[in-house]
């Protein structure tokens, strides 16, 4: 295994991380709901991709009907 004669400084280690930051997602509105969604995936809330239905949304659970 390579090992390294000499400490990288921290200026040079911060300089290497000036390029790590994570940018933040870009998303854009879903053509049917107008939610905000992820671009090229599924809209979450609606199911909807490419303006036709391509997942279907289960209705609302009843919770107490679980529980029993
Ligand atoms: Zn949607």
């Amino acid at each position: 295994m390579a090992v390294q004669q000499n400490k990288k400084t921290s200026s040079k280690r911060n300089m290497r991380r000036s390029h790590d930051a994570l940018v933040a997602a870009n998303p854009n509105e879903c053509a049917n709901c107008g939610e905000l969604k992820r671009p090229h995936h599924v809209c979450p809330s609606c199911g909807h991709y490419d303006s036709r239905s391509v997942v279907a949304m289960a209705t609302e659970v009843d919770l107490d009907e679980d529980a029993a």
